[in-house]
């Protein structure tokens, strides 16, 4: 029996590429696989913190078993407030003209994220200010243009105690007087809109503005500039302080002043 040469064998191979389809080059395709996601979302049901004029999450059967036909079919209806849970606010929300909820571009939605570590410890009245910023940059650089900011004040621990998340058990008007939580502080939402080009705002606490805001200044700032903002934001002390890639995708909402939003982040290795 003849052997097989090098030459019989590279002529087997060569018919057998030539034969197979054209496999596609995945080099260049983003897979997941260099890193992990980081779900940054709260689950939303009747117990998620809404503000506390906000109407709940409210979640009702329409159908749940076994059909006349002999399979089974879930449907529900569900009813809430864009202000509730883990959430969106689209620039209109504080500013008169500014984009809804629908016109918020993806190129606001997707990018880097830069995380800002300014614990609130036990002080309900936290406001993270400039310093906290210029601490960031000290270690990083300038927040780059296209960066999605986002605060980690320590308050998530707190979700979804509604007496220690919020200040209060109160629900209603009642309740505006004793929001106690942290926020952006107003000088420092100036900042970055006179000196960064931030793509969106977000945060750990229920609100951008701190509890005690009657003016919701920080929301003005921001929104009138058609930044976004996302509130009650989850999980932010998982993400590193810069390398992390977020994709927030809020209910694509015509018109809305706001929506809920689910938002994740891609960690790198
Ligand atoms: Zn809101």
């Amino acid at each position: 029996m003849k052997r097989a040469t090098g030459l019989h064998i590279l002529v087997v191979l060569a018919l057998a590429s030539a034969c197979s389809p054209t496999t596609p080059d995945h080099s260049a395709v983003f897979d997941g696989t260099a890193g992990r996601w980081i779900d940054l979302t709260y689950d939303v049901s009747a117990d998620a913190v809404f503000w506390p004029t906000a109407d709940p999450f409210v979640l009702d059967t329409v159908a749940y078993g076994m059909t006349e036909g002999g399979y089974f079919y879930a449907a529900f209806n569900f009813a809430s407030s864009e202000h509730g849970g883990t959430h969106v606010d689209a620039p209109i929300h504080f500013a008169e003209g500014r984009i809804s909820t629908a016109q918020i571009p993806l190129s606001a939605l997707i990018g880097p994220a830069a995380v800002i570590r300014d614990p609130a410890g036990d002080n309900p009245d936290h406001q993270v200010g400039v310093e906290a910023i210029a601490a960031w940059e000290a270690r990083h650089g300038p927040i780059p243009a296209g960066t999605t900011v986002l605060l980690d004040t320590g308050w998530g621990d707190r979700w979804p105690d509604p007496v220690r998340y919020l200040g209060t058990g109160l629900r209603g008007e009642e309740a505006i007087p004793e929001l106690h939580f942290p926020g952006l502080d107003p000088e420092a939402a100036q900042w970055l809109v006179e000196n960064r080009d931030i793509a969106a705002l977000g945060l750990d606490t229920p609100s951008l503005d701190y509890g005690q805001s009657s003016a919701f200044e920080t929301h003005r700032i921001l929104y009138w500039e058609n930044i976004p903002g996302y509130e009650n934001v989850a999980s932010l002390p998982e993400l590193p302080e810069w390398g992390a890639f977020v994709v927030a995708l809020p209910m694509k909402i015509v018109g809305g002043s706001g929506g809920p939003l689910r938002i994740v982040a891609f960690v790198p290795d």
